[in-house]
């Protein structure tokens, strides 16, 4: 991490910086309304002209690295099986209004990495927080990123040898700069695009949390909320030529779990996509796949299974391309806010005494944590500022970028409240914390309830209002975006 990086804070919000160029839009819409059709029709077809840019870089690491996801690693890695990339795709519309795309085949994105990149876009390009979404495919076979906290702590999560830390820092260092100037370079390149959408289906993601049947703890569950939707974004040139294809999916990236870096399945669907369209740079986008895993996976067949759901994922983004594309609008509108996330009461200054001694390294390095946090601010924290992004395409796309691993009911939930409008739910992006689980998801308890806190710096879990607060917020934010609509 960059020693100027700013310390974690809050992503302010900034929702309408945009106000004079939707103004304009207003009054367009205002002509419009006057009985005068020329006009409508030329505003209908600037709002399908947009610009698109590109750009693409390779960030495996260049020598054996820690590698995240599992605790349970006793090596660094090994080689790869294919490269990690990051991709940016800048999207300008008729208005000058901009959307940058940036996916990561890495395990998350820190806020503090976020907060870095934000700034440094801001600074060196002017585009403004919420013009950016950044999206980490959460593949368990990348390097691990550093965090600020690691060597506050000493003894890293991932038991790490100084050596290996200073590598993880060395690395982040690096990567930021690096992301940096590849959304710079898509920004700079921008051509004649048109937008359109259309989505499929992918089966292979299956509901991973335990469930109890006749006395036996059974995972995964056939039976559990699953979101097999696989939301794709077509970039063509006014040709009609493929450009870039964005897809999604509400799954793990944990098909594999050996020493070589790989994107998993989601890296061999961007692989897949890219042979079978030439030219083409396809994008993962991450869904809320906070309790889904790929099934079959790990084992000696694993990487037969994560190639087979990487082609099942690919083939579904060539099934969204049979229909006839719906097309995209403009103008982009974007929000970024946080919500205040309140945490269940936190244990006692005992209880966490107690807690330090325990056998297992993880309960006892999360009461080490807690009661360090204890020690300097004579509190631990009570609540989390999570941070959520809508962006909305014209009337005929939005986009709600939630950050952690979000569990399936979000998507679930979120798809059956705003029917009536095309909805694409990204989890993973812009700051990946932790688990946000429902409430039932809360209520059930587990890992993904709350029992995963303990691999983070965060006391958890959340308390029972956390369901309502984020789903508040995303129809608060969906609101705020519509009150500018054209017509
Ligand atoms: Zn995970």
């Amino acid at each position: 991490m960059n020693r100027e990086s700013p310390n974690l804070r809050q992503i302010r919000p900034r929702r309408f910086s945009r106000i004079a160029a939707l103004c304009l839009i207003a009054v367009a819409a205002l002509i419009c309304q006057s009985a005068v059709n020329l006009p409508c029709a030329m505003a209908n077809q600037q709002q399908l002209e947009w610009k698109a840019g590109i750009a693409s870089v390779v960030i495996t690491p260049d020598q054996p690295m820690w590698m995240s996801g599992y605790a349970a690693r006793t090596k660094p890695s090994e080689g790869k099986i294919h490269d990690l990339h990051a991709k940016a795709l800048a999207l300008e519309d008729a208005w000058g209004g901009k959307l940058v795309i940036l996916t990561l085949d890495l395990l998350g994105i820190t806020r503090e990495m976020r907060d870095w990149l934000e700034k440094e876009v801001g600074r060196r390009y002017q585009l403004p927080p919420e013009a950016l979404l950044i999206n980490a495919s959460h593949t368990h076979s990348g390097p691990v990123l550093h965090k600020p906290s690691e060597s506050i702590y000493g003894d890293s999560f991932y038991g790490m040898s100084a050596e290996q830390i200073e590598r993880s820092r060395d690395y982040t260092e690096k990567l930021l700069p690096k992301l940096a100037d590849l959304i710079g370079e898509a920004l700079k390149k921008p051509a004649p695009a048109r937008l359109a959408y259309t989505h499929a289906r992918a089966g292979f993601a299956m509901n991973r949390r335990w469930r109890l049947e006749q006395g036996y703890q059974i995972s995964p569950n056939p039976d559990g909320p699953v979101d097999h939707d696989v939301p794709v974004l077509r970039v063509e040139d006014p040709e009609g030529k493929l450009k870039a294809l964005v897809f999604g999916y509400a799954c793990h990236n944990t098909t594999l779990s050996q020493y070589e870096f790989c994107g998993d399945y989601a890296g061999f669907a961007q692989e897949y996509v890219e042979q079978d369209h030439p030219g083409v740079t396809a994008f993962f986008i991450e869904g809320c796949g906070g309790d889904q895993n790929p099934y079959p996976r790990h084992g000696d067949q694993a990487l037969r299974y994560c190639k087979d759901h990487g082609r099942a994922l690919a083939n579904a983004v060539e099934s969204a391309l049979i229909p006839r594309a719906r097309p995209v609008a403009g103008p982009i509108r974007a929000v970024l806010d946080t919500v205040t996330l309140d945490f269940a009461e936190p244990p006692t200054r005992e209880q966490l005494n107690e807690q330090a001694k325990s056998k297992n390294k993880y309960e006892r390095r999360h009461a080490e944590i807690l009661l360090d946090e204890l020690e300097r601010n004579g509190k631990i924290r009570t609540t989390y500022p999570y941070p959520i992004q809508v962006v909305q395409f014209g009337d005929d796309l939005t986009i709600v970028a939630l950050a952690g691993e979000v569990v399936v009911d979000y998507s679930l939930r979120l798809k059956n409240e705003l029917k009536g409008r095309t909805l694409w739910v990204a989890g993973y992006s812009n700051d990946v914390f932790g688990y946000l689980p429902s409430l039932r998801v809360l209520n059930e308890g587990g890992y993904e309830g709350g029992e995963a806190m303990r691999y983070t710096e965060l006391p958890g879990p959340f308390a029972p209002s956390v369901e309502t607060r984020v789903i508040d917020k995303v129809h608060e934010l969906v609101k705020s975006l519509q009150t500018l609509k054209l017509n």
